[in-house]
């Protein structure tokens, strides 16, 4: 199953193409980068494509293959390196006499079709204005004015515009395990835009990672009770305790591999290689192990009623102590 998040002006055409049958041999779907149209793309290309009544489907074999990413009549194409090049529409103007393999249409999409050089287009002008009848092209573009008028004239533009906040908050609920209260922040963030928000949860990830580790730092430094004063970072980042305790784990693994292996090849904290090493050094496997399951069970504890403060503060010294 996929979701389309907001977009509705946009599903309202794809309904209307799709129910009345009048499906056009190209489209160009025109917005700022990050809205969804990439997405949509394939989204419409399922529609298409989908043998059921009620399009799509997501059951059929044809929205099978699609959701899968291997239909063998939909076709991909994108930029390599920053220029969609002749060689690509040669390729597209021969592939598109061949019917489709079992589908009523055969679609290309043309990611940052903008991209095309200007002999790539000019190539492609003659297949954009005799297609065969199940060929559609669906180019994707930031802006039509960065196509040759003449590409940008058989196409019908469909427009994409930005979101409302609430949908790239439900979006950042639903589909990035995103707290409602900082999905607000960040959808406001984000302002309309999927792939901005994608980009601001990465880094929320990245900070709350890098804090997570000096932190882990921290801990290992203290001696005894003094241990008990980083309760303070856990009280203050209550919220995310269970990335929090994932973060510690991946970097345990870590040591163990470390510790198991000598090759820092293997692990996947790169950025805190000194401090692996370091704790492969000080930590015995038997120490690690308890270490890792005392936070396993803290993690399974989090969702009864348990004492946090108490808890985390047993952590930590169990971190230390490493009974
Ligand atoms: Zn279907």
């Amino acid at each position: 199953m996929v979701k389309v998040y907001g977009h509705e002006d946009v599903l309202k055409v794809f309904n209307n193409i799709v129910s009345k049958g009048k499906i056009s041999n190209a489209y160009l779907f025109v917005g700022e980068e990050g809205l969804g149209k990439r997405f949509l793309a394939e989204y419409f290309a399922m529609m298409v494509n989908c043998k059921s009544d009620k399009k799509p489907c997501f059951a059929c074999s044809s929205c099978l293959k699609m959701m899968k990413k291997s239909h063998p009549d939909v076709f991909v194409i994108e930029p390599e390196g920053d220029a969609i090049k002749v060689d690509t529409i040669r390729y597209i103007n021969g592939e598109i006499n061949i019917k489709p393999y079992e589908s009523f249409k055969k679609i290309f999409i043309i990611d940052r079709a903008d991209k095309m050089t200007t002999a790539a287009q000019n190539a492609f002008l003659k297949t954009l204005e005799e297609p065969p009848s199940y060929g559609l092209f669906i180019l994707i573009s930031p802006r039509a004015e960065l196509l040759l008028p003449t590409v940008v004239s058989r196409c019908n533009i469909i427009r994409f515009k930005k979101e409302r906040e609430e949908v790239i908050k439900e979006y950042l609920v639903d589909e990035k395990g995103v707290k409602e209260e900082e999905a607000a922040i960040l959808a406001h963030l984000a302002d309309g835009n999927f792939g901005e928000a994608n980009r601001l949860v990465e880094e929320e990830y990245k900070k709350l990672r890098s804090n997570t580790l000096s932190e882990l730092e921290r801990i290992f430094q203290k001696k005894g009770f003094e241990v008990l004063d980083e309760y303070e970072f856990f009280e203050q980042n209550k919220e995310h305790i269970e990335e929090i305790l994932r973060i510690f784990i991946s970097l345990l693994r870590d040591v163990l591999v470390y510790k198991t292996t000598e090759d820092l090849r293997f692990i996947r904290n790169v950025d805190f290689s000194n401090f692996i090493k370091k704790l492969s050094e000080e930590l015995t496997f038997e120490r690690l192990s308890n270490i890792i399951n005392k936070i396993e069970q803290l993690n399974l504890q989090l969702d009864s009623n348990i004492n946090y403060q108490l808890a985390v503060e047993n952590l930590l010294l169990d971190i230390l102590g490493g009974q």
